[in-house]
């Protein structure tokens, strides 16, 4: 059965508890066709609900600003675990566990797994409930499983768009990960972050595949960009304005670094930085992006000029060299 946890009850237990009167929703997308059932349910209980209609990507961007302009007492975010410390709205976080059974997925990825002894587990917030039953199976196949715990993120074997610590963590152990979870957007993190053979379970398809070949297309046009940047003479530096992705100190070198390289560097602050927004600055050769990592890596056709992450500028800048950020994983953490 597919489907998500709302958790309601908690819901209305923390708005009880808390006295709040103003609710804001915030949900990613896929989950927000719910938003009106979890408004009837709070209203129901006497508290004004607002939902957010804002994209919504990650526990990076808790619409503190939209909350405070409308003085709400209470944000409740869901589909992600929680990420960025604030405290200037109260925020409960609704993780939206997954209800989709993984064990014909495990079963299909256990011949792709084939010749790999040492298995790095690894999934998202929505199915971290799974990781127990998909070790069990991986042992009685004959594999030692490790699941990666570094502390950055909430929980072991979790993974996160643009954080790969637990992975990163035990990749020298592992010969192989397996990642539990639709899509191929984690896994290739993964995948990127490790440089290790990355096998997804996909439990809403019910298949497994690998995601080795996609991963080095995407390496190759990581490298097509930063050589296309090397020519800019105008580099813009973006900063995001959501609360988990501005970065400006970060910024700031990037602009200093271009300066010693004789570019002309412009800093520019955008809440979503889509190929449109930029094409309004004709005059800017590459940008290096100080938010989201994932904004262009994997589409990078999408945009007109080439957008670099800061450590991909640094390739571009002879300051590190390719093999060392391949080493190091494309992600920082
Ligand atoms: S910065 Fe990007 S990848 Fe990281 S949590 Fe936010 S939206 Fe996801």
């Amino acid at each position: 059965m597919k489907g998500f946890d709302f958790e309601e009850e908690r819901i209305k237990q923390e708005i009880t508890r808390l006295g709040a009167t103003r609710v804001l929703l915030q949900m990613p997308e896929g989950l927000k066709p719910d938003a009106p059932r979890i408004v009837e349910i709070i209203e129901k209980q006497g508290a004004l609900s607002i939902i957010s209609a804002d994209p919504c990507y990650g526990a990076c961007d808790i619409a503190v600003n939209e909350a405070q302009s409308l003085g709400v007492d209470l944000i409740v975010h869901f589909g992600h675990a929680k990420l960025v410390l604030q405290e200037k709205i109260p925020t409960i976080y609704i993780e939206a566990r997954a209800t989709v059974a993984v064990k014909e997925a495990v079963e299909k990825s256990l011949p792709i797994l084939g010749k790999y002894k040492i298995i790095g587990l690894a999934t998202t917030t929505q199915h971290l409930d799974t990781l127990k039953q998909t070790r069990a199976m991986l042992v009685k196949a004959g594999k030692t499983v490790i699941v990666g715990n570094c502390g950055q993120l909430s929980y072991p074997g979790q993974v996160i768009g643009c954080n790969y610590s637990n992975v990163k963590s035990v990749a020298d152990e592992v010969d192989a990960f397996l990642f539990v979870g639709g899509g191929m957007f984690h896994a290739l993190g993964i995948a990127l972050s490790t440089s290790k053979p990355t096998i997804i379970a996909d439990p809403y398809d019910n298949r497994a595949f690998s995601i080795n070949d996609e991963a080095q297309k995407i390496l190759k046009q990581r490298w097509a960009c930063i050589q296309e940047a090397r020519n800019a003479k105008t580099i813009g530096v973006l900063v995001g304005s959501k609360p988990g992705q501005k970065h400006f100190e970060q910024a700031l070198s990037v602009k200093e670094l271009a300066k010693k390289h004789e570019k002309t560097a412009y800093l520019l602050i955008a809440k979503e930085i889509v190929p449109e927004t930029l094409l309004e600055f004709p005059s800017i050769d590459a940008y290096v992006n100080t938010a989201c990592p994932r904004i262009s890596l994997e589409a990078p056709q999408k945009f007109s000029k080439p957008v670099l992450t800061i450590d991909e500028f640094m390739v571009t800048m002879d300051e590190v060299s390719w093999e060392n950020l391949l080493k190091k994983g494309l992600f920082e953490n």
